[in-house]
């Protein structure tokens, strides 16, 4: 059921601290966490407890939560020290978009140049 953890779901497993993780943030409904493999300085991971496919699919089911996602990706970028240079809101959608865990995510990244348009 949407929402509902998901037992072959690696952030899931994060969540309940199954996977061990760098957390950055915790809170009521989101849980921040380094990227394991950083594409930046700063690359950080700000997750919903509840489990959704994408960030679309979240933001229809729950869109409390999925504004509680964006505004974590705020305060991370505050916290990890960002926000004055500037930093990219990710949400990769479909594995064409190269989204490879299917559970909603923000990436957050900083601390370097950004090309536009994206790669
Ligand atoms: P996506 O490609 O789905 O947008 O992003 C998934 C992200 O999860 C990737 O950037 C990948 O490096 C990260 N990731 C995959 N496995 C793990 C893990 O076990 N721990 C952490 N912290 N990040 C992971």
């Amino acid at each position: 059921m949407a929402g509902e953890p998901q037992a072959d779901c690696l952030f899931c497993k994060i969540v309940t601290g199954e996977v061990p993780a760098d957390v950055v943030r915790d809170t009521a409904t989101t849980l921040a966490f380094r990227d394991i493999n950083p594409q930046a300085p700063t690359h950080v991971l700000v997750i919903p407890k509840v489990h959704h496919p994408d960030a679309a699919s979240l933001a229809a089911a729950e869109p409390g939560v999925a504004a509680d996602v964006l505004r974590e990706a705020g305060e991370v970028a505050k916290v990890e020290g960002i926000d004055g240079s500037g930093y990219r809101i990710i949400l990769n959608t479909g594995s064409g978009a190269g989204q490879t865990v299917f559970h909603a995510h923000a990436h957050v990244l900083g601390g370097r140049g950004f090309n536009w348009p994206p790669g």
